[in-house]
């Protein structure tokens, strides 16, 4: 056998219909008492919800959360944690919120315990994203990486057939991206098929069903595992191209990654063959050839828009990405250049089949 490196991380996860009712007990376990639940302010409802149930161990709703963590609501947050004495933030909420409570925890080094509300998976990394002056950057820091993850289906029932189906895209290209990574490794890979598995199956129901509740589940559980697969390995050349879509262009993240993923899979449909075939057995397909077309399909069927395009990406928008990504390269199990980045993306900016 070849010789491998995996450092598990430590996260105490709770998984189950219905757990979140369980938090009030979970946060007393851990010996927190004044805790602040952080939302985005479309689910500051449900943070006022769950602060009902936490009774006296709530320190109230902070509903300011936003999309790509500005520099100033981290530090205004910072202040309010400060000011209140607050010994846990609670982040009830998507990527967004999470993101929210990694920038107070780089900060204050306060302990994060994470409800996911979508299928992101920021819950089980330390990767923390920062936005100064239009320019997003990331970095990794372990006094990030929440202490305790409350996984409840239940609280997926609220997410928009779009929204849905987009996250769990996103949740899928983590699972997909971690197949062949550079520091891929047996386990994390045996969690990346079952985690595809899973998500295939349930958001065809999903979408169709939103309040299936197995649906949700199996969706929640699939999540789970592309998180865990994103904390643990490198991505490669498709989190890299979304990276820059979202941040040069401001494309909403989760429907980026479902769009690009069936064009970065096809492009490397040849490089890490033993990933690729583990693809083509997950999505039942006889080649390699086919498993980004049998990606871009399922996107179809999900009513996913296909088009970058479609979303706000202007015409300019394929030559620009494909320069910002090759101005700092990043791993990728095929060597890329300028022209092949841009003909990818060209492909995606109007929604043709991938192959
Ligand atoms: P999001 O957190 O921005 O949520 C999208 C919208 O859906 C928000 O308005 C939110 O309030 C709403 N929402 C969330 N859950 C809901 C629910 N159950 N019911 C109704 N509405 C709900 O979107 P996202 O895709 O989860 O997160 C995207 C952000 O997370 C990006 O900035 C991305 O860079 C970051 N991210 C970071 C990591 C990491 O490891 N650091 C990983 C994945 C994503």
């Amino acid at each position: 056998m070849q010789h491998f490196h995996y450092k598990a991380l430590p996260i105490d996860v709770h998984f189950g219909v219905g757990k979140s009712a369980k938090a009030k007990d979970i946060l007393l376990q851990q010996g927190y008492h004044k805790v602040l639940i952080i939302t985005t302010p479309g689910q500051e409802e449900a943070g006022h919800k769950l602060a009902k149930q936490l009774q006296e161990v709530c320190a109230g709703v902070y509903p300011h959360a936003v999309m790509h963590v500005p520099v100033e609501v981290a530090n205004k947050a910072v202040e309010f944690v400060k000011d209140n004495d607050i010994d846990c933030c609670l982040a009830l909420g998507g990527g967004s919120t999470i993101g929210l409570a990694k920038a107070i925890a780089l900060q204050t080094q306060l302990p994060i315990v994470a409800i996911p509300t979508t299928y992101a998976g920021s819950e089980m990394t330390t990767i923390y994203g920062l936005t100064e002056n239009n320019l997003k950057t990331t970095g990794k820091d372990i006094h990030v990486l929440p202490k305790v993850v409350i996984y409840d289906p239940e609280l997926n029932l609220t997410l928009s057939v779009q929204t849905s189906a987009c996250s769990g895209m996103n949740a899928m290209a983590h699972a997909v991206e971690a197949l062949y990574a550079e520091d891929k490794n047996p386990i994390v890979s045996l969690m990346a098929i079952e985690s595809i598995k899973a998500l295939k199956s349930a958001l065809p129901v999903i979408v169709k069903e939103l309040t299936n509740i197995s649906a949700r589940q199996k969706a929640s559980y699939g999540a789970w595992l592309a998180g865990v697969c994103l904390g643990s390995v490198g991505m490669a050349i498709h989190h890299k191209i979304c990276h820059a879509l979202g941040g040069t262009f401001n494309l909403p993240h989760a429907q980026a990654h479902a769009i690009t993923l069936a064009y970065s899979v096809h492009y490397n449909r040849n490089a890490d063959i033993e990933a690729m075939d583990r693809l083509v057995e997950a999505f039942g397909v006889s080649s390699r050839e086919e498993v980004g077309l049998v990606i871009y399909r399922l996107n179809q069927s999900l009513g996913i828009d296909l088009a970058l395009k479609d979303i706000g990406l202007p015409k300019e928008g394929p030559a620009e990405v494909a320069r910002v990504v090759c101005d700092s390269p990043y791993y990728n199990p095929r060597e890329y250049n300028y022209d092949e980045l841009e003909k990818l993306l060209n492909k995606a900016y109007l929604g043709l089949p991938p192959i």
